[in-house]
């Protein structure tokens, strides 16, 4: 039986590993279906990861990490996990493969995925001018003007924060009205550099091999609007990966959100004992590499508490 089963190789699960293996567990696997690294590997830029000088690129970032676990004895298995389950004081981690794997703990480090809005360019320009992180990429936008996309809470907050750093935002809603908390909406409405682009929506982005040039928006009546930006974001959702957590009769394993996130405390512990959670698949989580990998410490050094 594995001391510790680690679930998705990202920021959360690589730091995970890292911390539970130096910290004496001798029989600990991350299951990650695809390379370790996480959906940070698909940034073309990073600049805020503490330490890092210049700007990489995601996998630049994510490259030694993997091998620094793997030296104090972390195992990698590239297999998707299809379900945990909890059997008296055992988890049980079921492979997609069908093999069956039991552990005393388990973290949960499966990440999220922002939505996309499904406008044309979206996919063409991710990266070079479509972003949907305003921490990550707004500072490549200092002093120049970006829309935005959404009319929930997170466009909004994002919205001011640019506002910060941008000389101009234009917030494009598909409504006349925002569903967001009173407070952020007359955050908004206090700034004179975010423009409303309402009862409108994204039809497409253009730009060259350098990157975006443009937004193009139509309103309900079918007007157009061109809007000469070079970087749009984009707020529609986020998906957050606990299906490994659903059991045969729907219910989740351990308690969630009502946004289906996992609700840990402070020490990453779930209402499940031995069940943790790590990075962007918790509640609150700020959805940045340093904080996912904090998590994955945190979860890893409770783990090894609880196995003393
Ligand atoms: C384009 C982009 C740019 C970004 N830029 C920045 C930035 O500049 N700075 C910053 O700090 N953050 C940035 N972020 C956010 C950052 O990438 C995330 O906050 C961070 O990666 C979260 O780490 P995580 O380990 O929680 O999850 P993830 O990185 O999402 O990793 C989860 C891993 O779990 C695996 N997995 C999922 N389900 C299963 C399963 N069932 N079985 C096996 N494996 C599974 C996935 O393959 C994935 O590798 C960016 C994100 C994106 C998408």
């Amino acid at each position: 039986m594995l001391d510790l089963a680690i679930i998705g190789g990202g920021p959360a699960g690589l730091t995970a590993g890292l911390y539970a293996t130096r910290g004496g567990l001798k029989d600990v696997v991350m299951f990650e279906m695809g390379l370790p690294g996480g959906q940070i590997m698909n940034s073309s830029e990073v600049e805020n990861y503490p330490g890092i000088k210049e700007i990489v690129t995601g996998m630049e970032l994510m490259e030694p990490w993997p091998e620094q676990c793997m030296r104090f004895g972390l195992k990698h298995e590239m297999a998707e996990v299809k379900q945990v389950k909890k059997e008296n004081e055992t988890f049980k981690v079921i492979l997609s493969n069908g093999k069956e794997v039991e552990a005393k703990n388990v973290i949960i480090c499966t990440g999220s995925t922002p939505k996309r809005a499904g406008f044309e360019g979206e996919d063409e320009f991710f990266g070079k001018g479509v972003s949907t992180c305003a921490t990550c990429d707004g500072f490549f936008y200092k002093d120049k003007e970006v829309a935005v996309l959404g009319g929930g809470d997170t466009a909004l907050e994002e919205a001011v924060y640019l506002s910060n750093i941008c000389s101009k935002v234009y917030l494009i809603h598909r409504r006349d009205s925002f569903r967001a908390a009173p407070s952020t909406i007359a955050h908004v409405k206090e700034r004179e550099n975010i423009e409303l682009v309402l009862n409108s929506n994204v039809k497409k982005v253009y730009g060259d091999a350098m990157g975006v040039l443009g937004v193009l928006t139509v309103d309900n009546d079918g007007n157009e609007k061109d809007l000469k930006v070079p970087g749009i974001f984009t707020f529609v959702g986020n998906n957050v990966n606990n299906g490994v957590l659903k059991q045969d009769d729907g219910s989740f394993l351990c308690k969630m959100s009502d946004y289906g996130e996992m609700v840990v405390d402070l020490s990453m512990r779930t209402s499940v004992e031995g069940l943790f959670a790590a990075g962007d698949i918790r509640i609150e989580a700020p959805k940045q590499v340093v904080c996912a990998a904090a998590d994955g410490a945190v979860a890893a050094l409770q783990v090894i508490a609880r196995s003393l």
